[in-house]
């Protein structure tokens, strides 16, 4: 077939272009993603011969090279792995095959402005394309085990590339990179020509990939008889190959953990926290998991898929293995590795597997005692990772109809009214004095508004301490959730009676006695927008506040419906609405000489009144223009 020329994908384009001109700092990296790119084509390559022996032909010493030519300043990475069809080349080099190539364009724009540019590369999986921050030009040239011919893959990364069929006997893939000359010499490519610079190299990324990776070296040695020296070339491994999670855990540095953690799962950051162990029983296994100290870019997106790397006697099996982590821990990274699995399994027995069950099982116990430890002991770092994938916890609480709920409820923290830390419901139930019955929280955008309510007025005042309530499903999972340790929780909008003193309940029936006709006409006034109005000593410095009734729906609910797609054939849901004067008020005194003075003014002061309690609330209002009438006419008149 003839060669063609095609142009890249608009994104990769953009992304190339963001590539050669933005980063500098962290150019080093594209040997890690070159090694873990051939080490992935070695993998899937033996992990096919298990049932296809035959695709491995004469050619199964499986390797990685490295030749450094400083004359044409060029570095190869030659691996013998799966290699690549014609379709696959167009598919995988032609296209950002991963997680929203938009997407990874903006967060390089953004981090430029920002802070740690590099943080993205890995998380998109655009691996391949860091070569070109030290190659202006890549020549890719692949044979598959499933084609007769190879292909020849280059581009200068502006645009274009070609492709092209081409004789080729030999599986597997080899990468040229062409150096790009710098015009600042500081930031010269040619250290990379280096032998001992790519040795360092790899040893930094690389040194534990299973395959032996082999550099081209020239050795000076001096001839025994003739005192000369003679100049070898060999292939010299230089890398360690034994897999980190098969040290010892005492052999094993923080940092190599760290360095490991970063090379193979593609982050910038060290992890939040390392979990190791061994178990030998009925069933062997190692587990190295990694809790990662940011979300990842794309933990939001479709393209996100929880799991854990499978090896068997060190032999990759797969890379996602969903079923060994559950939902609420699907931030975890890591692998297992465990020679009683069958290598010759696909991810449908996978699922069914009886041993990777019980895995799991242990797992998931492993991590939730990790975490109840870490709460425990270390806030600071439990603070961190609440920050990032504390939303999981929670969620976890009600998917699945409220299955886990037993074992997440612990794990759980909130802001509070309490401190400026975060509490655990055990900490918070400790510290209940004997006459609060319930769990107060109330649900809002943020803790700063939430803590200048009305409502929490009354219940400060009482020494009782109210849980903050800001993400969306946290009501969402305490509904869940139900009870803890046989105390309710309470919504502040749902709480009165119990703040309510008997002296004060006498006052306040007084004062509905005495005023019955004032609050009579207000609900009139007010009609079906609210079940109740009634006077409240709860309330300190404020003049009003909506509660919500007894139909069992709060007010963070009703917002949360309102914003769900499409229609409720039941019409909208709403939570009831009551609204509450403070008795001790001005503004009381002041609704009662009007009502006297001049009863037909009481209409637009009532609703205005309402709309203020709205707007606390974070409701948006009914009428705005009627709103913003009321309140022009009010002051004209106030004026006479
Ligand atoms: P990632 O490795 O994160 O998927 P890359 O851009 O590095 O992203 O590579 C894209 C795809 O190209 C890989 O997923 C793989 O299918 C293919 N590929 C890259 N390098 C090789 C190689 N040496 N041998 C076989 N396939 C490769």
């Amino acid at each position: 077939m003839n060669k063609e020329t095609l142009n890249f994908q608009t994104e990769t384009k953009e992304l190339l272009n963001l590539m050669i001109h933005s980063i500098y700092t962290h150019k080093e990296i594209f040997i890690r993603e070159l090694i873990s790119n051939a080490s992935d084509a070695l993998d899937k390559l033996k992990f096919k011969a298990i049932t296809e022996n035959e695709i491995l032909g004469e050619d199964n010493n499986f390797k990685i090279e490295i030749f450094l030519d400083s004359k044409e300043k060029t570095i190869k990475i030659i691996d013998n792995g799966i290699g690549m069809t014609y379709d696959e080349v167009l598919a995988n080099i032609g296209t950002i095959a991963k997680s929203g190539s938009k997407a990874f364009a903006q967060a390089m724009k953004d981090a430029k402005k920002n802070t740690d540019e590099l943080s993205i590369i890995g998380q998109f999986g655009v691996g391949f394309y860091s070569a070109f921050m030290i190659a202006d030009k890549i020549t890719l040239e692949t044979k598959s085990p499933y084609e007769d011919t190879g292909v020849i893959w280059s581009s200068n990364g502006e645009g274009s590339f070609t492709i092209e069929k081409v004789a080729k006997e030999i599986r597997g893939t080899e990468i040229t990179l062409h150096l790009r000359e710098e015009e600042e010499t500081e930031d010269s490519n040619d250290e990379y020509l280096e032998e001992f610079k790519i040795k360092d190299l790899v040893k930094k990324y690389s040194d534990y990939v299973i395959y032996p990776i082999l550099l081209e070296v020239t050795k000076s040695e001096e001839d025994e008889e003739t005192k000369e020296k003679v100049e070898t070339i060999e292939m010299e491994k230089i890398n360690s190959q034994t897999p980190l999670w098969k040290k010892a855990k005492s052999e094993i540095k923080d940092d190599e953990y760290n360095k490991f953690y970063q090379g193979k799962f593609h982050d910038w950051t060290d992890p939040l926290k390392t979990i190791h162990f061994k178990v030998e029983g009925n069933l062997d296994y190692t587990a190295l998991l990694y809790i990662p100290s940011k979300t990842p870019m794309d933990f939001y997106s479709k393209e996100f898929e929880k799991g854990l790397q499978l090896y068997s006697k060190n032999v990759f099996i797969m890379e996602k293995a969903k079923d060994l982590v559950p939902d609420h821990f699907r931030f975890m990274k890591g692998l297992i590795d465990s020679p009683d699995l069958s290598l010759n399994i696909s991810r449908e027995i996978l699922q069914q597997d009886r041993q990777l069950k019980v895995i799991a099982k242990n797992l998931e116990k492993k991590i939730q005692r990790e975490l109840e430890k870490m709460l425990k002991t270390d806030r600071e770092t439990y603070n961190k990772f609440w920050k990032e994938f504390g939303i999981n916890i929670k969620g976890g609480i009600y998917e699945e109809f409220g299955l886990h709920k037993d074992k997440l409820k612990d794990l759980v923290i909130f802001s509070t009214t309490f401190s400026d830390e975060m509490t655990t419901l055990k900490e918070y139930v400790e510290r209940m004095p004997e006459e609060q019955k319930n769990i107060y929280y109330v649900a809002g955008e943020s803790i700063e508004s939430l803590s200048k309510m009305p409502q929490l007025e009354g219940i400060k005042e009482k020494g009782w301490e109210v849980l903050y309530f800001t993400d969306k499903i946290d009501e969402f999972a305490i509904k869940a959730l139900g009870e803890y340790s046989e105390k309710t929780f309470k919504s502040i909008h749902e709480a009165g009676e119990e703040l309510t003193s008997t002296d004060d309940k006498k006052i306040l029936d007084e004062v509905e006695k005495d005023n019955k006709d004032l609050f009579e006409k207000i609900k009139e006034i007010l009609g079906s927008k609210v079940s109740d109005v009634k006077p409240t000593t709860r309330l300190k410095s404020s003049a009003v506040c909506l509660t919500s009734g007894s139909n069992g729906i709060s007010f963070e609910m009703e917002k949360l419906m309102a914003e769900m797609p499409g229609e409720n054939p039941m019409g909208p849901i709403k939570a009831d609405r009551i609204l509450e004067i403070n008795s001790n008020h001005e503004l009381f005194k002041a609704l009662k000489s009007i009502y006297e003075k001049s009863p037909e003014t009481l209409d637009k002061y009532a609703k205005v009144l309402y709309s203020q309690a709205l707007l606390i609330e974070g409701f948006k209002l009914e009428d705005p223009m009627e709103f913003a009438n009321d309140m022009t006419a009010l002051i004209i008149e106030a004026s006479k």
